[in-house]
């Protein structure tokens, strides 16, 4: 990860590849350039930081987009009319809002589906289906989907299967080792790691799928700029460092909150009577610093009143980033989706999300100890 895509500067010897703020490049002849013609379709430091995307996912190739969800929309692009879907129930708000809100007008039909069981993914599957969408560890529930099996599931069926790994990072779990052809990144999160940028990414081994994704990348324009990407190739030098780090405090807290009397609930996959803990250990190499919970009496009021009276923790949406954050997903980022689906699907309008950061996990218990009292 300190050495991904970094090769130094040709014409300087630069350490750290420079931003290239370019929109186009000066061509000798018609048609004669050094293989870079417009900025949507190249720019090196955008190269750079694709190359080390594939080296992190053990991938042969690695694409950047504005946005995480610009990663997920050149995925779904690769579909026709008529084609269909298995995704989760419990997934990222924005990714369910793109499916139903924009996609779902195109023709394109998603089944929405609990995927801890995976019988439930085998009653979808027919001619139709062209797209297996996973995300695991799931915002904000932490259930826990086992992909090999669904890789093994739909082999010779002409079926993709996409990984949104955003909540485990390619630190801990790497998709394609595990058989599926996508793996998709908001890059906002673990990788940029420092809460300054947004962006997303996909990796993936078979190059007919990379030049299907390139033009999809280059002719929709979701591209991010170089000095983003710079920030990025900044990231990721240090994600095994932070991610061990998020891990260890991680570990620590969701232990603190289940001894902790005023807690009810808590959803981590590291728990041995988590429901989905056999198969996280097996598909990742520990269990990351996302946790959710609830307080014991389940009171909205109660959660309100916590989430205000953190100080360490701040209250923001989004998450992986150094500084630890927490979130009420029912009225922050799951809020696109229906209240009676989330509740439905076992997300509370109590429930508490903590994106656990790199401080001294003493001074992060003594901040959630006065919150909670
Ligand atoms: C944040 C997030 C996204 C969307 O990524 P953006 O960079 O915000 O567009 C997708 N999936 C998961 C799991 C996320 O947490």
């Amino acid at each position: 990860m300190i050495h991904a895509g970094a090769e130094p500067d040709p014409s300087t010897g630069a350490i750290m590849v420079p931003v290239y703020q370019t929109s186009t490049y000066v061509q000798e002849a018609p048609g004669k350039n050094k293989g870079y013609e417009y900025a949507r379709s190249q720019n090196p430091t955008r190269k750079a930081l694709e190359d080390a995307f594939a080296i992190i996912e053990n991938g042969k190739f690695g694409l950047a987009f504005s946005s995480g969800v610009a990663a997920t929309d050149a995925v779904i692009k690769l579909l026709a009319p008529g084609d269909e879907v298995i995704c989760g129930n419990d997934m990222y708000g924005g990714t369910y809002r793109l499916f139903t809100k924009v996609f779902e007008r195109f023709g394109l039909k998603f089944h929405y589906v609990e995927m801890t069981d995976l019988a439930n993914v085998e009653k979808y599957i027919n001619d139709k289906t062209k797209l297996i969408w996973i995300e695991t560890p799931t915002n904000p529930l932490m259930n826990i989907c086992d992909i090999a099996s669904v890789t093994v599931m739909v082999k010779g069926k002409n079926i993709l299967v996409c990984v949104d790994n955003t909540f485990a990072s390619p630190y801990l779990q790497n998709p394609l080792n595990l058989g599926a052809d996508i793996v998709m990144h908001s890059v906002t999160k673990y990788l940029g790691g420092h809460s300054d940028v947004i962006q997303g990414a996909l990796m993936m081994n078979d190059p007919e799928l990379r030049e299907k994704l390139y033009f999809i990348q280059k002719s929709c324009g979701a591209v991010p700029g170089p000095m983003d990407c710079f920030l990025v190739l900044r990231g990721i030098k240090t994600l095994g460092v932070r991610m061990r780090q998020h891990c260890e405090n991680g570990k620590i807290i969701a232990r603190w909150l289940k001894d902790h009397k005023g807690v009810g609930k808590v959803y981590w996959p590291g728990f041995e009577d988590h429901p989905g803990h056999l198969v996280a250990k097996k598909q990742m190499k520990d269990f990351g610093g996302m946790i959710s919970f609830v307080l014991e009496n389940d009171s909205v009021e109660e959660a309100r009143r916590v989430l205000s009276s953190t100080h360490l923790f701040s209250l923001a949406e989004s998450l992986g980033g150094v500084e630890s954050l927490i979130n009420h997903p029912a009225s922050m980022t799951h809020a696109s989706i229906p209240r009676e689906e989330r509740i439905k699907n076992g997300l509370s309008d109590s429930l508490i999300r903590l994106s656990v950061g790199i401080e001294d996990a003493v001074d992060l218990i003594h901040d959630l100890e006065q919150a909670i009292g």
